[in-house]
């Protein structure tokens, strides 16, 4: 990505032979040296190309590049004039606009024509070509200009990510390879022995018998892996303001995926009579018609169920001595638009998780995840005894330079990113096809992607970070069942237990 425009700096009174000597002299050290402080490679920094003086106006060719851009440039240009000619000549700079901005994309992108300074999107040589409107100083400083850039700038990278939302890298198999692949489909099994009922599209009740086998399942994940490493449960809030996805950018990235509540407008019941009378002749209820009595959504429904932790400590000063804080929730369900891709109680639109999050200094917040990591390798080994699989899963906001060649380095996990676990489904089919294994769990690093929009703050300035991971409890569950079958005599010793030590429920007494 390049930028190239013109800048017009305007002084006070006309610029004479000498003046104009010094400001040569002056291009000649923004071009060697001012305009590349801070950059690495040439096509970082920015350059003068051409310039011309008329009477008091000074019209400059710049092209900036990734890391000095236009902004930035024309303020350190700017800076170098008036604080060299200001004081020797008694000259000041009356005002400063930049015109005929293009940005010059590598890939083609598209964006939004709405949007301010956008001015036009044309193609030129094959390459895409974003024109912005004449730019005034303070137009230079404003953050909706910055962010306008970063959008500009995240969305190359993007595309040339390849379109895909993540990359995947294996970083360790289980032993354990089952021998026996068992072909039934326990999402089958369960909706014919009447376990599970299917209220609406991706949405089950669970009967006793099954949230007898979640509740066990969850007991001891709670007992082997999350209650030993000292996290503490908390309840949070399961539909929430718009401003936090805002912030948490849940609504920039998943939007598609998310849903969403509204409020009534009215709280006076005689104002919905007509509707209410409709209903009660007709028997039935018009979604476009109830529309007409509700607000617009203001509340988004639980996504990613970290997003309360982070708001928690939004603005706050965290003192030193709490940190690492370990809390986890598992309050209530998810909500989830999954469109085409619904099987079964393994993907669905609501469903249900613990959610372990954690904030403190990057090698706590490290150290965390690393003993989170060995805990869920002994629980999916030792104690659930699964074919399992995990994989470092870079999802392309964390990847610097946004390059596929990347993939092919070593990985180092101590940085933000997502560790997945997956479990074989055999009824699928062969192991050997990766479309046949589903993410069960993950464990995230997040570095500051949370405390930074939110403005947590360390008390002696520490920079802090945040992780998370989900434990999808109807997943571990399938994958469970699918390994293992309906046999209780096949399950983990372990589990068995656990569902023992509660009363059975009659039916499977
Ligand atoms: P997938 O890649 O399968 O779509 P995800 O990466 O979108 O899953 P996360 O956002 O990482 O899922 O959520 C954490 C955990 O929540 C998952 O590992 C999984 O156990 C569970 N989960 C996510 N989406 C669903 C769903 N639609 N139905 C049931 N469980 C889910
Ligand atoms: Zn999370
Ligand atoms: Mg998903
Ligand atoms: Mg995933
Ligand atoms: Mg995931």
């Amino acid at each position: 990505m390049i930028f190239t425009g013109t800048l017009e700096i305007t002084f006070n009174k006309p610029l004479n032979n000498e003046m104009v000597n010094d400001i040569v002299k002056l291009i000649e050290f923004l071009n060697r040296d001012y305009l590349k402080r801070g950059t690495r490679k040439a096509e970082e920094a920015a350059s003068i190309k051409e310039y011309k003086i008329n009477s008091n106006v000074l019209i400059i060719k710049i092209e900036t590049g990734s890391k000095v851009r236009p902004d930035e440039a024309s303020l350190r240009i700017k800076n170098v004039l008036a604080s060299n000619l200001g004081p020797k000549y008694k000259i000041g700079i009356r005002n400063l606009v930049l015109k005929d901005v293009k940005v010059i994309m590598e890939s083609k992108i598209s964006i939004s024509l709405k949007l301010p300074f956008v001015k036009n999107i044309t193609v030129e040589d094959g390459k895409n070509l974003i024109e912005l409107s004449e730019l005034h100083e303070d137009d230079l400083r404003k953050p909706v200009f910055l962010r306008l850039i970063r959008l500009i700038e995240e969305k190359e990278k993007r595309a040339k990510w390849g379109g895909k939302a993540e990359h995947w890298t294996l970083i360790k198999s289980s032993r354990i390879k089952i021998e026996k692949p068992i072909s039934e489909d326990p999402n089958k099994i369960l909706e014919d022995i009447g376990w599970i009922k299917r209220m609406s599209i991706g949405q089950w009740l669970f009967t006793p018998p099954l949230t007898h086998l979640i509740n066990a399942l969850k007991k001891l994940f709670l007992d082997e892996v999350v209650k030993p490493l000292g996290f503490q449960e908390a309840i949070f809030p399961k539909i929430y303001p718009l401003e936090v996805g805002l912030k948490t950018g849940h609504l920039k990235g998943v939007i598609n995926s998310m849903m969403f509540a509204s409020l009534p407008k009215s709280y006076d019941i005689s104002e919905y009579e007509e509707l209410i009378d409709y209903m009660y002749v007709m028997d039935e209820i018009e979604p476009e018609e109830l529309q007409k009595y509700l607000k617009p959504p203001t509340y988004f429904l639980c996504f990613a169920q970290c997003e309360p932790f982070y708001w928690f400590f939004e603005n706050e000063i965290v003192d030193d001595s709490i940190l690492p804080v370990k809390w986890y929730d598992m309050s209530g369900p998810s909500y989830r638009w999954e469109a085409g891709g619904i099987h079964g109680i393994e993907r669905v639109i609501e469903f249900h998780r613990i959610e372990v999050v954690w904030l403190g200094k990057p090698e706590q917040v490290i150290d965390v995840r690393n003993k989170l990591l060995e805990g869920y390798e002994k629980f999916m080994d030792q104690v659930l005894d699964l074919e399992w699989r995990m994989a470092w899963v870079t999802p392309w906001f964390y990847e610097q330079s946004g390059t596929v060649e990347e993939e092919e380095r070593e990985i180092n996990i101590n940085v933000p990113g997502t560790i997945d676990f997956e479990a074989w489904l055999p009824y699928r089919g062969p192991r050997e096809d990766n479309k046949n294994w589903l993410e069960i769990g993950n464990i995230s690093i997040h570095g500051t992607k949370f405390t930074e929009p939110f403005k947590v703050k360390h008390n002696k300035g520490e920079t802090l970070w945040t992780g998370c991971s989900g434990f999808g409890t109807e997943r571990w569950l399938i994958a469970l069942l699918a390994q293992k079958g309906f046999d209780i005599d096949n399950w983990p010793k372990k589990f068995v237990d656990y569902v023992k030590e509660t009363p059975f429920p009659q039916s499977i007494s």
